[in-house]
């Protein structure tokens, strides 16, 4: 390893220290893993066969990182086109033109290892999406609810629980198909060129993906402010979960092989509702987080047009509720929430219904009513007995708990990095030019500040995970120390 390189290495741990989990919804961890355990939850048949090649399954777990590649740039001439393709990458409107293009120049039966590479990383793109939806759209909010914590801590946070509890076992190396997606990029106009993806993807694993082991500090830092989340973040019980995502993840993945193969969906859009049955609806109160039913389709439904309706099973009356489709308000949407706004009779069955009508993102209008049933919960006796049988995402074991000392000197976990790096940081010296800019514009002991989703119009899922325990401080401050080292040995090169 170069000294250059020795140089480059600590700096970018610290920057990982400062912003913790820099940009992403749910984490980028959490992408890769919810994918994962969705690619091996698969029925037997041709999708979980497809994946049976590493290769393959690797493009599609680098593909469930890809989306927040852009959020890292966080300054300099790189941030606003590395942001503009980040956030487009998320949704489905260009989940749906990389079908198109797929559908135009990459038909099945795709006979070539690079095409099913470009399958595999689209579906890892698009499972990333429709989990940031859930994630964001009925998770957060429980977490407020029992941490009093937001975006900017469950983000990190559970990335860190993953390592922290010995989750982390996927670590996809990159795999971008470049020319697609600067073909998919373009009508951005948003100056999105293969250098901006390159720099910005070599940034996200240079600083994350390459620190699998650096998620445990982040996991200690977090756990004292988040119980409930750590308790609760793959119970697959609650709508949001990682562990809850799974199962509608492998349904997603089914519809879009179905997408790629010209199927419509329009006779069955929804593919997954919560709460699954046999489970309860968790509360009839109105206004309770538990009290949501949610729809989840396997492509982008028009929201506008969406027209649920909710009536007592046993009464036929119309119960009053209200309507939304994400946390970002997408007008294609990958799911609806409604809830009541009278409360339920406990033990009593509800009938939510999304009745035809509704345009689908790759044309059509859906044909069939669909209606979900559910149980409001009550106490436990003949009414509600417990709940067997209830689908649960088999996500194997985690390994041994390791606890790393939160306050261990960073040269140690610096030269680590550094031997991993090697000499692959040419790339990596340019976006930390960009990223050196922006630290430099700021007050010393100031990081930048958080970009919310007010930042973003209302559109991204995309917050700065910045820890605010002391400890977070000093790692801060100590980060912007190796940031002022790293950036003098990248602007002496050969020193
Ligand atoms: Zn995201």
């Amino acid at each position: 390893m170069s000294a250059r390189s020795r140089l480059l290495a600590a700096p970018a741990l610290l920057l990982f220290a400062l912003w913790g989990a820099p940009a992403e919804a749910h984490g980028i961890w959490g992408h890769i893993h919810v994918t994962g355990w969705a690619i091996e939850n698969l029925p037997e048949g041709e999708v979980r066969d497809f994946f049976a090649d590493p290769e393959v399954m690797n493009a599609a777990l680098y593909g469930a990182a890809f989306a927040d590649s852009g959020y890292w740039p966080q300054g300099g001439s790189l941030e606003a086109p590395a942001r503009a393709y980040g956030e487009h990458t998320h949704w489905e409107p260009f989940i749906e033109d990389f079908v198109a293009w797929m559908q135009v120049h990459d038909p099945p039966p795709w006979t070539s290892q690079e095409s099913r590479l470009r399958v595999a990383f689209l579906m890892g793109c698009a499972s990333h999406g429709l989990q940031d939806e859930l994630f964001d759209s009925l998770f957060i909010d429980q977490a407020s609810l029992h941490d009093g914590v937001g975006q900017e801590a469950t983000d990190p946070g559970i990335d860190g629980f993953l390592g922290l509890d010995g989750w982390l076992r996927f670590a996809p190396t990159p795999w971008i198909p470049m020319d697609v997606l600067l073909e998919l990029y373009a009508p951005l106009d948003a100056g999105v060129d293969a250098d901006v993806i390159q720099r910005s993807a070599d940034l996200m694993e240079l600083i994350y993906l390459r620190r699998p082991e650096a998620a445990a500090t982040l996991g200690q830092q977090y756990a004292p402010r988040m119980p409930w989340t750590r308790a609760n973040y793959l119970n697959p019980d609650l709508p949001g979960s990682l562990r809850a995502e799974v199962l509608p993840t492998a349904r997603y993945l089914q519809a879009l092989w179905d997408r790629l193969h010209g199927a419509s969906l329009a006779e069955a859009p929804v593919i997954y509702a919560w709460p699954d049955a046999p489970r309860r609806l968790g509360s009839g109160e109105a206004g309770s987080l538990d009290s949501r039913v949610t729809l989840i389709f396997g492509a982008g439904l028009r929201y506008g047009e969406t027209a649920p309706r909710w009536e007592d099973a046993a009464t036929g009356a119309a119960v009053p509720f209200t309507r939304r489709n994400t946390r970002w308000d997408n007008p294609w949407t990958r799911l609806i929430r409604v809830w009541p706004d009278a409360s339920l009779a406990p033990g009593s069955w509800q009938e939510v219904t999304l009745p035809a009508g509704v345009t689908l993102i790759h044309g059509g209008v859906t044909t069939g009513d669909f209606t979900h049933a559910v149980q409001v919960a009550c106490e436990p006796g003949p009414m509600c007995p417990p709940v067997e049988g209830a689908p649960v995402a088999d996500i194997g074991a985690p390994a041994p708990p390791e606890e790393p000392d939160a306050g261990a000197p960073p040269e140690d976990v610096g030269e680590d990095a550094g031997g991993d790096v090697g000499e692959e940081d040419v790339a990596a010296a340019d976006v930390g030019e960009d990223v050196g800019e922006d630290v430099a514009a700021d007050d010393a002991g100031e990081a930048p500040p958080p970009r919310g989703s007010d930042a973003n119009n209302g559109w991204a899922c995309a917050a700065s995970g910045r820890p605010g325990s002391a400890g977070g401080v000093a790692w801060g401050l100590v980060a912007l120390l190796g940031l002022a080292l790293g950036v003098l040995g990248l602007r002496r090169p050969g020193s």
